[in-house]
């Protein structure tokens, strides 16, 4: 077993680990820094949790330890999950195991490198608007988004609670399947878990996928080409492959965008000095610059953002506008879905528009930009339904393409199969990993 400290050094997708592996277990696995673990710091990648200790384990996380898995650290995120580069974290920022110089993809980042580089390790990871489905393809790994609710949500810090979901990284498919109905079912203690039917892997088999035209514009030319050759490979293997017209997903990401804004600015308004992290506000300050000050220093660039973003959208005024018509589009869009649902098994389009990008061009991005590489992924997180990313080819330089394949609310069954048979005909490579 590799040591973590030395991995550790060179990747950079632990924000703690343990000192020793117990190698009696029998899985080893980790979460992102956002699900609450009593063994180590929690502070979703923001300064402003900084030596929060909480008391007790997020329900993915105890789920797993139940049958013995060793949690073997807490993974760099973007703080609160706000990114898609892991590049926002006030700790590490996780490099690309296939290539240093480039980005993991976010926002759980660190949980794509771990499980690109670790033996047999299961990575919790959770997506609000493609946290899951974004880093698995830029680290050439499995990645399961279930449907929102399948996984309690308890002891998970809150980026926008109508949109987060727990789920599962892997580079081996069949530890979705294994692990999945481990961390899945209801839970009291989240009520959004509780209405959910029971994850039943009947192994029935992906037979049609549906291709929005949309879904091929605005590619790289690799990522084009690869999602071209894997639309064969599943031909190939039985599948039927139609293309459909999706107009409405073109809408999925403004309405999104104030959608989880929104719900983050009131998130964050916990965060004050009091309760959780640093406790060092100047308590002479008048109340508004008490906070101000506080709020100021601890929070960074993209959660400042977020907070005036999200704010904005809520205002008096402005709310019909903005946000009360996000949630009309959120209907538009799973009404959508369903339509083509009802004939086709999954939905299918590339993870990622690009390849893991360098992170020199990361650093000219504008926020719009990066807000825009989501395109793909966040119509299946707005509607709340279940998606896999599995690797599906690799650019001239070596670096991983991933292709998503988005069921039906609560067909995850259909997404596991669907992965097993994948991973048969397509050759998953590791990368090389160095000490
Ligand atoms: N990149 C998206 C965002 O910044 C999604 C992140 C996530 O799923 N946590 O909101």
């Amino acid at each position: 077993m590799t040591s973590l400290a030395s991995v550790n050094g060179r990747y950079r997708m632990f924000r703690s680990f343990v000192e020793s592996i117990d190698e009696d277990a029998p899985f080893h696995f980790s979460a992102k820094d956002n699900l609450t673990s009593s063994a180590f710091e929690t502070c979703a990648g923001s300064r402003v949790l900084e030596g929060y200790r909480p008391a007790f384990d997020a329900a993915p996380i105890s789920r797993l330890s139940d049958i013995g898995g060793q949690l073997l650290g807490k993974t760099n995120m973007d703080e609160f999950g706000f990114g898609t580069f892991s590049a926002n974290s006030a700790y590490g920022i996780p490099l690309n195991p296939f290539d240093t110089e480039r980005a993991c993809g976010g926002s759980s980042g660190g949980a794509a490198c771990a499980a690109a580089v670790l033996d047999g390790h299961v990575a919790l990871g959770v997506s609000t608007g493609g946290s899951i489905s974004c880093p698995a393809s830029f680290c050439g790994v499995f990645g399961i988004t279930p449907t929102y609710g399948r996984v309690s949500r308890h002891g998970l810090i809150d980026y926008a609670n109508s949109l987060d979901k727990p789920g599962i990284l892997s580079a081996r498919a069949s530890d979705l399947s294994r692990y999945l109905p481990v961390i899945s079912g209801r839970d009291p203690r989240d009520p959004t878990s509780c209405m959910q039917p029971d994850l039943v892997l009947t192994g029935r088999k992906l037979r049609s996928v549906a291709v929005p035209e949309t879904a091929l514009e605005g590619l790289s030319r690799d990522v084009e080409s690869a999602f071209r050759t894997a639309i064969g490979t599943l031909e190939g293997m039985g599948v039927e492959v139609e293309t459909v017209e999706m107009p409405t997903l073109k809408y999925a990401m403004p309405a999104y965008y104030v959608l989880a804004t929104s719900e983050a600015s009131t998130n964050l308004a916990r965060y004050g000095g009091m309760r959780y992290g640093p406790q060092d506000g100047d308590l002479a300050l008048r109340f508004d610059d008490y906070f101000t000050d506080f709020r100021s220093r601890y929070f960074g660039d993209e959660a400042k953002r977020r907070i005036l973003l999200g704010t904005f959208t809520r205002m008096v005024g402005f709310r019909d506008r903005y946000y009360t018509k996000a949630l009309q589009v959120r209907e538009v869009v799973i009404n959508d879905y369903r339509r083509v649902l009802d004939d086709h098994d999954a939905v299918l389009a590339p993870t990622m528009p690009f390849v893991a990008p360098r992170f020199d061009d990361i650093s000219r991005m504008s926020a719009l930009d990066s807000y825009k590489a989501d395109y793909l992924t966040v119509p299946a997180n707005l509607a709340g339904m279940p998606h896999l990313s599995v690797p599906c080819g690799y650019d001239g330089g070596g670096m991983p393409i991933g292709m998503q394949l988005v069921a039906d609310h609560w067909c995850e069954d259909v997404l596991l199969s669907a992965a097993l048979d994948w991973e048969k005909g397509f050759d998953v490579r590791r990368p090389e990993v160095m000490e």
